[in-house]
């Protein structure tokens, strides 16, 4: 999680710190802080440890005429050892200011390390893992080494996953980076006489777009005029910088109160970037010209697993039954936490394809290496191309919803279930497994998707006043049957994340099986009912529910009037195609959520304890 971010030239650092930390503070905002090298090479920090407030604090607080220096580095923190504070904020010095560093992961060792340091003498300030890479550092430095060395020292001794960037009093016309294992990408820029860091291309975009990364078990030297890239045996990478076509995304509102509802009204227009230029409707073809140009023979595999987190993991839910539905082919989901340690017994004729809109999740991404080694071919299916997952995977897919800010994912979601949808009929029309008749049909349905999403926006005011009465439940369940039991996990997911209401999503058909002694008057039901073959089962459900004094909200693409009169309240969308339902349903369940957490007083864009990017496991 977090944000890096580092600024070497021959301008004022401070406004370039803010600027990168106000556009990475959606991967942690804990707190927030800068170091900056002065003229007269000592390091000044400024931090505010103010959860959701630190960046705005800050740049409050610094000027630049009382701030100078022309090198400096920033952090946006999502804690992981020691709490919330100013103390713990990054960056972090040794105890005599030589050196200045952030830190992006977790030193799996930091007990062992920090009784080392004390024993050498050093006494720390914070409860940080983070700061004991500051006195590493210092360390080695008093012991004769330059700041590139003693960076370098770090592999011998921190485990677990890091980033870091590190600046010296001794050097102060540098910084260093190092990367080990997959904490969080470093990128690199250079333009007009200044050097960029940061985790994320996006907080380079507004000073340049020639850029290139730095990879796992690598060091980047950078200066105002040049940088160079090493391996760990110190050997010179040739690495030349790229140009990159990414749009400097808009980190306003616009007209919109908050980022997630801004980007729930997005939807429309991001399906339909999930599909120009793959799906052709006259001539009912969808074509990833991704997966032409690839090397991986996509009509060798008998079995596909989709492996995501969060609500990447309920899109990987999704995405196996229809492609297992489609294809024929035997198709699961996986937690990627769970994946990355097991043992399971995949060959070369498995498909993963790893969700993660960041391209960044740590454990997605150590589940992709675990695929890798058995020779299994790997498509990341991403928002931004160019992160992490894509440099590691056979084949990268992009959802094209457009940058999400918000921390909870909506329009993310909803392009990369459309996604995962073209890609299954891809797939079941070069296995010759669907007629012209369905994919006649499925093609239809995905060109209605923006339209009837934009109609489902449309009720809005309706779905606000079912909020209210949600607002005053402590507890949730939603349930749904089938291809939407994803819908349902997702549906409680968000409200979780949002709201912060205990919300769980269940198979309805589970319910008998210990869910129902839950239910009575505190325990409302969100119900997913689809006008399907499973729809008699589930109006079963919601007399089952009602007689045992449960409130029930259903959401339904049936126009019965027998579900108007079931329903204690109801939220009635346009009936699609049965695969493409729960994008439909995912749309009156996200607004429920946000419209929830804004009737609650809460911040729907920062949820407590959350970052929209998972870098550490
Ligand atoms: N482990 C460090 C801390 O708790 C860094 C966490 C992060 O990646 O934000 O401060």
């Amino acid at each position: 999680m977090c944000g890096i971010y580092g600024y070497v030239g021959d301008q004022q650092a401070v406004d370039f710190l803010i600027d990168g930390l106000r556009r990475l503070e959606y991967r942690g905002y804990d707190s927030a802080g800068v170091a900056i090298m002065r003229p007269n090479r000592s390091i000044n920090v400024v931090k505010r440890g103010e959860h959701k407030s630190s960046i705005k604090l800050l740049s409050k607080i610094l000027t630049n005429s009382e701030n100078p220096g022309s090198l400096g580095i920033g952090h946006t923190r999502w804690a992981t050892h020691g709490g919330i504070s100013e103390v713990n904020a990054h960056p972090h010095t040794d105890p005599e200011n030589n050196v200045a560093i952030v830190h992006n992961g977790i030193v799996e060792n930091y007990l062992e390390i920090r009784s080392d340091l004390k024993s050498k003498g050093f006494n720390f300030v914070s409860e940080t893992d983070s700061e004991l890479i500051a006195c590493l550092i210092a360390h080695e430095i008093k012991q004769g080494k330059n700041l590139f060395e003693s960076v370098m020292n770090l592999k011998n001794c921190i485990r677990g996953n890091s980033s870091v960037i590190a600046v010296s009093v001794n050097n102060p016309k540098e910084i260093i980076g190092i990367r080990l294992g997959n904490a969080g990408g470093i990128v690199i820029g250079l333009e007009n006489n200044s050097g960029y860091v940061s985790s994320d291309v996006s907080a380079l975009l507004p000073n340049t777009n020639k850029i290139t990364y730095v990879e796992n078990g690598e060091l980047v030297r950078l200066s105002s005029s040049s940088y160079s890239i090493y391996d760990f045996s110190g050997k010179k990478i040739n690495r030349d910088l790229q140009k990159v076509e990414i749009d400097d995304y808009d980190i306003d509102k616009g007209n919109f109160k908050h980022h997630m509802i801004k980007e729930i009204y997005e939807q429309p227009h991001a399906i339909q970037s999930s599909f120009s230029g793959r799906v052709n409707f006259h001539s009912r073809v969808v074509d990833f010209e991704e997966l032409t140009e690839s090397t991986i023979n996509i009509k060798n595999f008998n079995r596909i697993v989709l492996t995501g987190m969060g609500t990447s993991l309920n899109a990987a839910i999704y995405g196996a039954q229809i492609f297992e539905k489609m294809l024929g082919v035997q198709s699961s989901a996986e937690n990627s936490s769970e994946l990355r340690y097991r043992d399971p017994v995949f060959d070369e004729k498995t498909l993963l394809i790893a969700i993660t809109q960041s391209g960044e999740t740590a454990d997605t991404l150590s589940a992709i290496g675990h695929f890798k080694k058995k020779s299994c071919s790997v498509i990341s299916v991403i928002e931004t191309l160019g992160t992490q997952a894509s440099r590691i995977s056979d084949c990268t897919i992009s959802i094209r919803a457009g940058k999400e800010v918000g921390v909870a994912a909506t329009k993310t979601l909803t392009s990369t279930m459309s996604t995962l949808f073209q890609l299954a009929l891809y797939f079941a029309s070069t296995h010759n497994k669907s007629s012209s008749e369905f994919l006649h049909n499925a093609l239809n349905d995905i060109s209605l998707l923006p339209s009837v999403i934009s109609k489902i926006l449309d009720s809005e005011g309706h779905i606000k006043r079912l909020a209210e009465n949600i607002s005053h439940s402590s507890n949730l369940l939603y349930l749904g049957r089938g291809i939407n039991i994803a819908t349902a996990l997702e549906g409680a997911l968000k409200m979780k994340e949002v709201a912060y209401i205990h919300a769980e999503g269940y198979a309805a058909g589970e319910m008998k099986h210990g869910v129902n002694a839950l239910l009575g008057s505190d325990m409302p039901t969100v119900m997913i009912v689809p006008d399907d073959h499973l729809y008699e089962k589930n109006l079963g459900t919601i007399n089952e529910v009602k007689a045992r004094g449960s409130r029930t909200l259903i959401i339904t693409d049936s126009e019965a009037e027998e579900i108007k009169e079931l329903a204690d309240d109801i939220i009635v969308v346009p009936r699609i195609n049965n695969e493409l339902s729960p994008i439909i349903f995912m749309i009156p369940l996200q607004l429920l959520a946000y419209h929830t957490a804004c009737q609650l007083g809460l911040d729907p864009d920062r949820p407590r304890n959350l970052a929209k990017t998972v870098t550490v496991e």
